[in-house]
This record gives structure tokens, C-alpha cells and sequence, in this order.
């Protein structure tokens, strides 16, 4: 991925250059036509991960507590087939209502405070389109009908309120905790649309990797961290500071902006770690920073090489999650991650560092199979305690249950952690027992490597398996995915 570092820097530079701020294509050239020397993909990946290029011009409102967007999307019909619509995920829209919103009651500090997102004025290759629901999936009918191997240009103009909610999307006063803010184009498998659905637990996303260029404005003195690589920063007249950001390779876009909170960094077995706390938590933030480098050498060296140059981790007011992840990029809990506070916090450390390889590098349907990345990310986190801070694995039985089930079938959050993180982390354990764990290791290689800035399914740890092994492993595979 790095290897594409010098053409999107190029392509940053050309649209500040040549445009100012405004590289809204009004003649229909997208920034992404403009690309060469891509490799070809598969057909059939919609929209293709090294064909799709957002371009976002943002506008952080503090005291309004609202993001004002224009976003460009540039793809390909990659899909096979004829696109006669679109799908969107506007995740804002899942904090509607206090009923069915993903946060807990306790994160909403100041009472029930709704989130939403609107879309303005949208365009698909030059023409209207229109928008269809208020949910956090939305569906454009396409004013044409786009042919396998046409251009897909998406214009659209959006704001976002952002609820006062401690959660991965939510502000608390001037802490602005922005996960999956702007609209974001779903992915079409050849069993349809991956589309978005209200829950009150778990990650509702399924998303391919994208390249992205973004520039934001924010208020001077705030502190912004965000997936990717600053590639340029000025001071404006009107007291308001731009950042232009490049990202790419990137499973999603994650951005942060705060008051009065510290950046540290520092590089560790190559890799640039930056940390961003409150003030006060300078050697917590040190520490877990330590820790952090320790983790993503590991994984590196067991799985297979960490794919960016830098990895920041933010404590965060976030209540519901201990840690969420993104691309290049953490939320810690800074309740959970307090010193001392709880026994378990290089588990959820190690666990959320791993979902770089388990989510990032190879994508799954977090919908339809979260066991896939959650139970990886289990099983990883507790592979380094065992080699690296001398931690017992624990001695469970490995309790056998289906785990061929979708987020919308399980009947609670219970369920939902039972299923995918535990009995997720117990089909490696199980696999263990019967291949040993260097066989484990290598099939994980194989899964990354053959899935790598892909969407993983089942079927693909079972080709990783049969690759790996001689023995009949069918038993214990019905074992796993049958009622
Ligand atoms: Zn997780």
C-alpha cells in the first residue's frame, strides 16, 4: 500500500493547487480517471479497492455540533452486472432516536440528544439523484443505468449532526468522536447489497478499502487526529485551521477533534505510534503507547507486516465499547483505560490493535459473520499474552455453537458476545487442538495473504484450512456451522 504514497500526494497537491479548496469536478472529471498503473482487479468487487477514491471538503461547526460535507466518490462499475442503484451507509442516522440507537443510555451524559444526516444535493455522473429513507442505509435510484466497466461518479453535499453522546460517533463539550461520519458506499457482493441495519450491539458494517483525500477546516487551538497522513496544514483569516489529509488502502475514514488534549509520539520497531490524551494522562498515554508498538510488532511478526507507516490511539470519553477500531487508528475508552483501573486492559489493548489485521487488512461482513474478526481478534489478543506477557490462556472447554449467524438473528448482547467473540475464539482454540498451533499460525498467514484489502467470508478460512492441512477436517467444521 505504501507503494501508492507518491500518487496520491501528487493528486492532493494538483487539487489544492489547482483548485484552491474546491476540487468539486464540475466538468465531470473525477480525480480517480486521472489514476494509472492499478493493478487489475477481479470483477465482480464493487466498488473495487483500488478504484475508489473519496474526496471530502469538511467543515467542523463546535458550537452547532454539526459537520457540513461535500464528497466526491470515484469508482468503477466493478460489480459484473448493470448498477441501477446505489447504497449508502449514513451511520449518524442510527442515533435518530433514543429508541434503537446504538448507545447505551448511561453515554448519553446530558439526556437523549438525537444524531442525524441529511443529504443535500446529490449527483451521480453528472446527473440529479435522489435519496431514499432516513435510516442508516440509504438507497439512490440512479437517473441512468451504469454499464459493468463504467465510470461511477458520486457528488454529494451532506451535514451531520453530531449527538452529545460518549460513544464512537458523539461529542462530549469539545471532544468530537467521529467514526463513520459521511456517507459511505456499500458494498455489492454477488448475493447483493451489504447493507447497513440498526443495532444495539455490534459493528453494523461491511465495508471495502478506499484511498482518500480530505481537508477539513476546524477552530484554531483544537487537536485533530485522523486515519491517514496530514499532508498539509495552514491558518486561515477567519480564525480556523485547514488540515489536508491523504489515506490510502484504508477500510474506513476515522477523525477526532479535541480541546486541550496532548499528542505524543514516538516510533517503535518502525512504525510511528502517536498517542492523543486529555491533559494529565501523559504517562498512561506514554505506556499504552509502549505497549501498542509491542502489539503491532507481534502481530507483524506472527501474521504478517503491518501495511502503514504510522498507528495512533486516542483515549476517548466512550462508554458501551472498551475500544473500537479503525483503520491506522484506536479508541480507548478512557474510563476502561484509567491506571489500575481494570485487569483486562492489555486484552482489550492487544484485541482492538489486532482488528488491523482481522477488519483492515482482511475485511469481512461484520453483519453477517462477526465471528470472523471478533473471534480472530480474541484468539490474536490472547496469543500475545500467552508468548509475550507470560498470561495463562484460559482453560475452557471449547464450547461448540453455530457460529454461521448473522447480527440481526441473535436475540441479545449476550448472545452477540457469546457467539462471536467467545465461541469465535474458541473455533481457533478447538483448530488448535486438532492441528496444532503452528498449523494455526500458518493458515492465519494464508487467510491474510489470500484475502489481503479483500472481504473474507467462511469459505475462505475453510480454503486456508484444507491449504494448510492434509487431515479430514469436515467433522469439525460441520461441528461449527450447523444448528
Ligand atoms: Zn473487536
Amino acid at each position: 500500500m505504501k507503494r501508492k504514497r507518491n500518487y496520491i500526494i501528487i493528486i492532493l497537491v494538483a487539487a489544492l493547487c489547482g483548485c484552491g479548496l474546491v476540487y468539486w469536478g464540475k466538468d465531470g472529471s473525477s480525480l480517480a480517471s486521472t489514476r494509472t498503473a492499478y493493478e487489475e482487479e477481479e470483477d465482480s468487487i464493487f466498488p473495487a479497492p483500488a478504484k475508489t477514491l473519496y474526496a471530502m471538503q469538511l467543515y467542523l461547526d463546535v458550537p452547532e455540533r454539526m459537520i457540513y460535507g461535500k464528497s466526491e466518490i470515484s469508482t468503477e462499475n466493478t460489480a459484473g452486472r448493470v448498477l441501477k442503484e446505489l447504497w449508502f451507509t449514513a451511520y449518524p442516522n442510527a442515533f435518530r432516536q433514543q429508541q434503537g440507537s446504538p448507545a447505551p443510555s448511561s453515554a448519553y451524559y446530558a439526556g437523549f440528544d438525537p444524531g442525524w444526516m441529511e443529504i443535500e444535493a446529490l449527483q451521480v455522473n453528472g446527473q440529479i439523484a435522489s435519496v431514499e429513507g432516513d435510516g442508516p442505509s440509504l438507497r439512490v435510484v440512479l437517473p441512468q443505468e451504469i454499464a459493468q466497466g463504467e465510470a461511477v461518479n458520486v457528488q454529494m453535499e451532506w451535514k451531520a449532526k453530531i449527538p452529545r453522546v460518549k460513544y464512537r460517533y458523539g461529542c462530549q463539550d469539545t471532544v468530537f468522536m467521529l467514526g463513520n461520519f459521511y456517507p459511505t458506499l456499500n458494498v455489492l457482493g454477488e448475493d447483493g447489497w451489504h447493507n447497513s441495519y440498526s443495532s444495539s450491539f455490534g459493528d453494523p458494517f461491511c465495508f471495502h478499502m478506499a484511498d482518500y483525500i480530505v481537508n477539513i477546516t476546524i477552530p484554531e487551538g483544537f487537536t485533530l487526529a485522523s486515519t491517514g497522513e496530514v499532508i498539509a496544514r495552514a491558518n486561515q483569516d477567519d480564525g480556523r485551521e485547514i488540515y489536508s489529509i491523504g489515506a490510502e488502502g484504508v477500510r474506513d475514514f476515522c477523525l477526532l477533534v479535541m480541546y486541550d488534549y496532548k499528542e505524543i509520539r514516538q516510533k517503535m520497531h518502525g512504525v510511528e505510534i502517536a498517542a492523543y490524551c486529555p491533559a494529565g494522562q501523559d504517562a498512561n498515554a506514554r505506556n499504552l503507547m509502549a505497549r501498542a508498538g509491542d502489539i503491532l510488532h507481534f502481530y507483524s511478526c506472527t501474521f504478517g507486516t503491518y501495511p502503514y507507516e504510522d498507528f495512533k490511539l486516542a483515549l476517548v470519553p466512550m462508554l458501551g465499547f472498551h475500544g473500537m477500531e479503525y483503520s491506522g487508528m484506536i479508541f480507548l475508552s478512557k474510563e476502561f483505560f484509567y491506571p489500575g483501573k481494570d485487569s483486562r486492559q492489555d486484552f482489550v489493548l492487544a484485541h482492538e490493535i489486532a482488528h488491523q489485521w482481522w477488519y483492515g487488512m482482511v475485511g469481512n461482513d461484520q453483519l453477517q459473520e462477526p465471528w470472523l474478526d471478533e473471534g480472530l481478534a480474541n484468539w490474536s489478543a490472547r496469543l500475545y499474552g500467552e508468548k509475550m506477557l507470560g498470561q495463562q490462556r484460559p482453560q475452557k472447554p471449547v464450547r461448540v455453537c453455530n457460529l454461521n449467524r448473522e447480527l440481526r438473528d441473535m436475540q441479545s448482547r449476550q448472545d452477540y458476545y457469546g457467539t462471536a467473540y467467545t465461541a469465535g475464539e474458541a473455533f481457533w482454540y478447538g483448530l488448535e487442538q486438532e492441528l496444532g498451533q503452528d498449523t494455526v499460525i500458518k493458515v492465519l498467514r494464508r487467510y491474510l495473504s489470500d484475502n489481503r484489502e479483500q472481504i473474507a467470508s467462511m469459505e475462505d478460512v475453510l480454503k486456508a484450512i484444507a491449504a494448510e492441512t492434509n487431515k479430514d477436517m469436515s467433522a469439525y467444521i460441520q461441528r461449527w456451522f450447523t444448528e
